[in-house]
């Protein structure tokens, strides 16, 4: 069977939509600690509107293509055009077909987290999102390298998230909003990285499924 399919993405993408309506409030006060307090619920809103696209798409190129869409004319802040652009590398590295291996679900994860530094210019260590996904992408590369299946790989990668997010509470942020407090944006978990640890989490849950 294929490593990776468009039901698959699918519940992927529900699940993640799952973890950030029910998390909404807390990725809201932890932007409320160090940025602007709308973390949460850019992201909520960015995911039910992706929610009804989920239906019915014809590749996998096509489904996570109109996820990033929505996500740049939906999600306002930093984080609408940052994992609006995610999605849509994503999507153009994914087959336009219903299957994918597992090397194209690496490469299109690594596309999309290249597409985050080339837009935002975040070294690692700035307390970003970045803190997140490129340790979990790391992990997944890893992974697989080792002989590893897509499923495992992806639980490496989860883990290697949540690990990489709960790294950024005592770093001075160097981009975006918490950047403007300096110093006294350590001490907080990054609202960006907690997000993308649950974006990890809801992949590996769905291939484990
Ligand atoms: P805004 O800061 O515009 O209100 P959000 O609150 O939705 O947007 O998202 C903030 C998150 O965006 C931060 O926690 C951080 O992870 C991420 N972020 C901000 N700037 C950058 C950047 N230049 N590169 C990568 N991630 C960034
Ligand atoms: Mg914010
Ligand atoms: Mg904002």
């Amino acid at each position: 069977a294929a490593a990776f399919t468009t039901e698959t993405a699918v519940a992927w993408l529900r699940g993640f939509d799952e973890k950030v309506a029910a998390q909404a409030e807390y990725l809201t006060q932890l932007d409320s600690a160090i940025g602007d307090a709308d973390h949460g619920t850019n992201l909520k809103r960015g995911m039910a509107a992706v929610a009804p696209k989920l239906e019915g798409a014809e590749s996998l190129s096509a489904l996570l293509k109109a996820v990033g869409m929505t996500f740049i004319s939906k999600v306002g802040g930093a984080s609408g055009s940052l994992y609006g652009s995610f999605f849509l590398e994503v999507s153009k590295a994914l087959p336009d077909a219903a299957e994918a291996e597992a090397s194209d679900v690496e490469a299109a994860l690594r596309a999309g987290v290249a597409s985050i530094v080339a837009r935002g210019k975040a070294e690692p260590g700035d307390k970003t999102m970045l803190d997140a996904l490129r340790p979990a992408l790391d992990a997944l590369g890893a992974s697989l390298a080792g002989g590893g299946s897509l499923v495992e790989a992806a639980g490496a990668a989860a883990k290697a998230a949540a690990e990489g997010r709960d790294a950024t509470e005592p770093l001075v942020a160097r981009k975006g909003r918490a950047s403007y407090l300096g110093e006294r944006s350590a001490g907080h978990l990054d609202p960006g990285a907690a997000s993308s640890a649950l974006l990890l989490e809801a992949l590996a849950e769905a291939l484990a499924a």
